[in-house]
């Protein structure tokens, strides 16, 4: 990168550029098998303990609880130099640094952190997030999962999920459901155990791309949680737990942004090498007007969603959790430029673009990057609350 250095070109602090040096390092050092994962559908439990070993999984967590203490920022920081080389891993250390271990390590209850958070941390334990329903993706009013409190304060759990990554892996699932009330009013978070008697895990899928993470339906029937289970308690009458739920789930949704920004960046590194590598008719591709413009755009659009996300990921509040707008706007960015960026690639590799091997990644890292205009809220449902800022509702 020519110009300014890293350093000035984005406000990075000695720490956040010692973060990301050694993000970079370590991204280097792995040998990752996403073609093989992919292909077999199979998730690296071996690698991702090797990263939960290098203190990876521990990066956000709370320094009293036995993380490092690092900010939003440094996550995005980290998962952009692991994405480029590994998408797999990024998206299993996504999941740990970012999701519900995280949530429930700020606010959770201190019984449930000492229970979960250590398991999480050290690559024992995978917690999903369980939001979607069949009849209920984005609209989150339509929401059909109870939560019913019992007389001893314990929690029943009624519902069908659809669509949980990690699922069948996970040995817990922050679910998101109703405690009374109607459309976006009771809805609040709760943590199930995947050992919880009536939780049944139903179906997989196997996708376009991520298959190494595959995603569940999972049915509770019944289900049965202590009281410190309750992440976010909702009331009848009240938004206020959608709100805090929705807070909690923006640091999953950056995370999302901070893997597209590697996922774009590794597209534009092997598209570019490639197009300055190779001759036809006795012209380098790269001295070509009409593909270097397209390459120059993509990296432009990288730019302006790597500023976007680290602008959301510095607005952070003292939990570590970024803001709905700023969130938005980065997510929204940055998977668009992973779509597009690893979409052009197929297009400047030639017939090295399709082909399924391990040696040549553009059309496997396109599957895995299509999911992420949809995973963890919509392009359009983020156009919404964008829209809902310029029009007042
Ligand atoms: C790779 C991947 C991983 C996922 N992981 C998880 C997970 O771990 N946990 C989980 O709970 N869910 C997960 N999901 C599900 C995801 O959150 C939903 O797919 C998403 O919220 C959209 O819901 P839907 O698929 O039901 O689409 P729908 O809500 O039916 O929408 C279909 C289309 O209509 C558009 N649309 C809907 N409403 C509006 C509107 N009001 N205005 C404009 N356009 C609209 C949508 O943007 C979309 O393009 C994952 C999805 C993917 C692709």
């Amino acid at each position: 990168m020519s110009g300014p250095r890293v350093a000035e070109r984005y406000g990075l602090s000695d720490d956040e550029l010692t973060v990301r040096a050694w993000a970079a390092r370590l991204a280097a050092s792995l040998a990752p098998d996403d073609h093989a994962w992919e292909e077999r559908a199979e998730f690296p439990w071996k690698e991702y303990r090797r990263l939960a070993d290098e203190g990876v999984l521990r990066l956000t967590c709370p320094a009293d609880q036995g993380g490092r203490g690092g900010s939003r920022l440094d996550a995005v920081l980290l998962q952009e130099q692991l994405a480029a080389r590994s998408f797999v891993l990024t998206e299993a250390v996504h999941v740990a640094l970012n999701g519900p271990a995280y949530a429930i390590a700020r606010i959770g209850d201190p019984r449930l952190a000492a229970r979960w958070v250590p398991r999480v941390l050290s690559g024992d334990s995978i917690i999903s997030i369980a939001i979607t329903e069949y009849d209920a993706g984005t609209a989150l009013g339509d929401l059909a999962t109870t939560f019913t409190r019992l007389d001893d304060g314990s929690v029943r759990v009624d519902g069908h999920k659809c669509f949980v990554t990690a699922g069948g892996l996970a040995d817990a699932l922050l679910v998101v459901g109703r405690f009374g009330g109607t459309g976006l009013e009771g809805l609040g978070a709760v943590l199930v155990p995947s050992n919880t008697t009536g939780l049944v895990v139903e179906s997989t899928w196997s996708k376009m791309g991520g298959n190494a993470i595959p995603e569940v339906a999972v049915r509770f029937e019944a289900c049965v949680v202590p009281p410190e289970n309750v992440l976010v308690a909702g009331e009848a009458g009240s938004t206020q737990g959608l709100r805090d739920t929705l807070h909690v789930y923006d640091a999953l949704r950056l995370g999302i942004a901070g893997i597209c920004l590697g996922v774009a960046q590794g597209s534009i590194d092997r598209a570019v090498t490639h197009l300055r590598e190779r001759t036809q008719a006795g012209r380098r591709l790269a001295d070509h007007q009409g593909l270097r413009w397209t390459w120059a755009r993509l990296a432009l659009q990288l730019e302006q969603a790597r500023l976007l996300t680290y602008r959301a990921a510095r607005l952070a509040d003292e939990y570590g959790f970024p803001p709905a707008t700023e969130t938005a706007m980065a997510k929204l960015a940055a998977s668009e430029v992973a779509v597009a960026a690893s979409e052009a690639a197929i297009q400047a590799l030639g017939w090295r673009g399709v082909v399924r091997h391990a040696g040549h990644p553009a059309e496997r890292v396109y599957r895995e990057a299509r999911g992420w205009t949809i995973a963890g809220g919509t392009t359009e449902s983020a156009l919404n609350t964008l829209a809902r800022e310029l029009f007042g509702k």
